[in-house]
């Protein structure tokens, strides 16, 4: 009789040939984004002290309440396999001491993170995220920016019929005002709640909004929301992030209803997601965290920062190609008199970062839009004597500019979702 056959545990998979070949891809295009920005790679281990998570996350979270892989080391200490990413770069800042290195400390990792759900598609019990972390500064600027970073990595991975939804929690003072404000509200509706929404009144009110429970939800429609209860401070704060969001053209929802799933949110909190999966539509989120350095025994020390799922970026992107890199903008030429507008066009495009190809084998234009949309160009520059015209290959619109603008307006339209 042949030994029984094993298999890899449920919820968890193995990476094979062209999968391997995308998450590659994956990883060059974040590290060239997020080094671009100024963010350093950091490695944690792979288990940390369960009291980090605990501490870190929250006691009334359900990942610390019922998804964590949690075991003993075997002399008495308790040890817990990462489920997230934000706890273990602010106990590396306080370890490292990084205060005392030029504020914000930008930091980033792609990382396996572990959790005990229930699996099904795009949601594993071992699964990879993308992450960046910026801390030591409380400026709008950093939230912004933090924001549009994810919004041009979803764009870059072709991720399809993205959303975002902003708001803001305010800091722990207008927080604890409006939080009994709740409470109070969900203690007059108990009736109506779900067992679960009625056991964390006490603990974690603003879960309720989160329920998936028909009567609970009905009742959370007319709740007293955070946003309309923000301190003048947090509101100045949060209009200043969507000016800056706004400037960069990174579009967004404001939805009051949005919590995160975890405690140390403060100010600001955003969740991309794509219409294009299924029930876990969840691709990237993040928020503001300005209390978690000082809860983890560091200095009072602001953070923000994200974390976007690699599978769902995956499964909800255009494919990415082994390889294959895309093409930010193609340059055609109108005439051969415009190669040497056409040249310059290409070396200023490369200098600024973007992935630039120019007609070389002497196509007609028709034949010139032809090879763009082969390579996939996102923009095809059709050089012309004294200017451009800048054509979007993805919704066909088109403009004539100044050459010389080509390339910031490229930019701009990447970075639009
Ligand atoms: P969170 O820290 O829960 O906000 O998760 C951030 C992102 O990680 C989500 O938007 C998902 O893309 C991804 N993610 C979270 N949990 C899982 C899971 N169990 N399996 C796959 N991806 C996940």
């Amino acid at each position: 009789m042949s030994a029984p056959t094993l298999k890899a545990p449920r919820g968890t998979y193995d990476v094979l040939g062209e999968q391997a070949e995308a998450r590659a891809t994956l990883e060059a295009r974040a590290k060239s984004l997020l080094a671009g920005a100024g963010y350093e790679r950091i490695e944690t281990p792979a288990f940390e002290p369960t009291e980090l998570f605990a501490r870190g996350v929250g006691e009334s979270t359900d990942i610390v309440r019922k998804e964590m892989f949690t075991f003993d080391d075997g002399g008495g200490r308790s040890l817990t396999l990462r489920p997230e990413g934000t706890a273990p770069v602010c106990r590396a800042y306080v370890e490292h001491g990084m205060h005392k290195r030029r504020q914000p400390v930008k930091l980033w990792y792609l990382s396996s993170f572990f959790r005990h759900e229930r699996a099904q598609a795009g949601r594993y019990r071992q699964f990879w995220q993308v992450g960046a972390e910026a801390l030591g500064s409380d400026d709008p600027a950093v939230d912004a920016e933090s924001i549009a970073l994810l919004a041009a990595l979803l764009s870059q991975m072709g991720v399809r019929e993205v959303r975002l939804r902003l708001s803001s929690l305010g800091s722990a003072d207008s927080r604890a005002e409006y939080r009994e404000r709740l409470q109070d509200y969900l203690r007059a509706h108990e009736q109506s709640l779900s067992e679960d929404v009625r056991s964390r009144i006490e603990q974690n009110p603003l879960r309720a909004f989160d329920a998936d429970h028909a009567a609970t939800r009905r009742v959370m429609h007319d709740a007293p929301r955070l946003l309309d209860h923000l301190s003048d401070d947090d509101t100045a704060h949060f209009a200043q992030v969507r000016e800056l969001l706004d400037e960069a053209c990174v579009r967004y929802e404001i939805d009051s209803t949005l919590v995160r799933g975890l405690d140390y949110y403060t100010r600001t909190v955003f969740e991309f997601t794509s219409d294009a999966l299924g029930a876990q539509s969840g691709v990237g989120g993040g928020g503001r965290y300005d209390g978690l350095v000082q809860l983890l025994g560091g200095h009072p020390t602001p953070g923000m920062g994200w974390a976007a799922g690699v599978e769902r970026m995956m499964l909800a992107g255009d494919g990415i190609a082994a390889g294959a890199s895309p093409v930010d903008v193609f340059v055609a030429l109108r005439s051969d008199g415009a190669r040497r507008a056409a040249f310059g066009l290409l070396e200023a495009a490369r200098s600024a970062g973007l992935h630039a190809q120019m007609e070389l084998a002497g196509r007609s234009l028709k034949g010139q839009l032809g090879h763009a949309d082969a390579l996939g160009a996102r923009y095809v520059a059709i050089v012309e004597d004294g200017a451009t015209v800048l054509k979007d290959m993805q919704d066909g619109g088109q403009e004539r500019i100044a050459t010389d603008t080509v390339v910031h307006a490229v930019l701009r339209g990447l970075r639009a979702l």
